[in-house]
């Protein structure tokens, strides 16, 4: 297979964009993960559609990877063809709407709509991961949501029929997004993401500056940011907290392995060193029973399993 991938895409292996059992974990917030048999970084829509059909043609499964800052990834790594999206990463301004591409870091978006005067998006500032992982899993922070600001997407529907029209784009309004609590039609469809057009409101950056500057510090104060983790491990579940349900549970701290419940938000697990990702695994499944045991709550992951497991 990876034989044919070279023969196949010889330009994106001659400028190493297309790499052999690549490890992941260093793609992975979580610092954990196997390796992909095949990793391209396509920098342009035609690449990224030719690596699909490709992919569709020989029935090679594919992942597409945004940041990885939602996932934890096994051990044995991710069989067939991992599509990272870093190679996409505009950013363009038309009155008030922000366009951003699949592969921008929330961070670099939300800086460049302070510095333009444009706010909406301040409640995302933190948020590690990229517009592309943003939009597919309506991430939100602190009252707000990428459903709030978000105008249109354009997208790709991964199927030979689409792939090979003369316009494979789907372009999607705001309401077709389907967005709900960590939702959106990107998963349901399993549509890829390319694009998003933001709206955002007039406003003095400098009181924009102030307002993502309020929210990093909560983060700071509530969150081991300094520790590598997936987020969040757990949904919301209706009518609790997930950390206070953890803690009153008294799991604060209780590791698996390197992989720790933090001692200073425990919806958070944190990998200490060499945590795998079957002790991360182990560790989501021993809070669930306690949390059911105790309080009758039943516990949904947010982060996402991948890979071979
Ligand atoms: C310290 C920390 C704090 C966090 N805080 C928050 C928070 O406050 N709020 C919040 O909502 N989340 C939070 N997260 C989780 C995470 O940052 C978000 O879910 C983010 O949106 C994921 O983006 P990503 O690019 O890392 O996606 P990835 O983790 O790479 O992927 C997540 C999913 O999106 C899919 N995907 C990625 N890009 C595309 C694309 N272009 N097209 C189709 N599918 C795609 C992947 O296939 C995968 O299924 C946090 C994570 C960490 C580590």
């Amino acid at each position: 297979m990876k034989r044919d991938f070279q023969d196949h895409f010889p330009q994106l292996y001659e400028s190493g964009h297309l790499l052999f059992d690549q490890p992941l974990a260093g793609r992975s917030s979580f610092k954990i993960g196997g390796p992909a048999d095949v990793l391209a970084l396509p920098h342009t829509q035609k690449d990224l559609i030719a690596l699909l059909t490709y992919a569709l043609q020989k029935q090679i499964p594919y992942f597409i990877l945004g940041k990885g800052t939602n996932l934890l990834i096994s051990d044995k790594g991710i069989r067939g063809l991992v599509i990272g999206m870093e190679g996409f990463r505009k950013i363009t301004r038309d009155e008030n709407y922000l366009s951003a591409f699949a592969g921008v870091k929330l961070r670099q978006l939300c800086e460049f709509a302070q510095k333009e005067g444009l706010a909406g998006l301040e409640f995302a500032h933190g948020i590690p991961g990229s517009v592309g992982g943003a939009v597919f899993m309506n991430a939100g922070a602190y009252g707000g949501e990428i459903k709030d600001v978000l105008y249109c997407s354009k997208c790709l529907i991964p199927d030979l029929e689409h792939l090979t029209s003369f316009d494979p784009i789907l372009h999607l309004r705001a309401e077709q997004h389907d967005f709900s609590y960590r939702m959106s039609a990107l998963q349901t469809r399993g549509l890829i993401h390319l694009s998003s057009v933001f709206r955002l409101t007039e406003d003095d950056p400098a009181a924009i500056q102030a307002r993502m500057k309020e929210i990093e510090r909560k983060r700071l104060d509530k969150q081991p940011m300094d520790k590598p983790s997936g987020g969040s491990v757990f949904k919301r579940p209706e009518g609790h907290f997930t950390g206070k349900l953890v803690e009153d549970c008294g799991l604060k701290g209780y590791r698996i392995g390197d992989a720790a419940i933090s001692d200073k938000h425990c919806g958070f697990i944190v990998n200490l060193g060499q945590a795998s990702a079957q002790n991360v695994l182990e560790l989501i499944e021993f809070i669930c029973k306690t949390v059911y045991d105790r309080y009758q709550v039943s516990l949904e992951t947010e982060i996402r399993l991948v890979g071979e497991w």
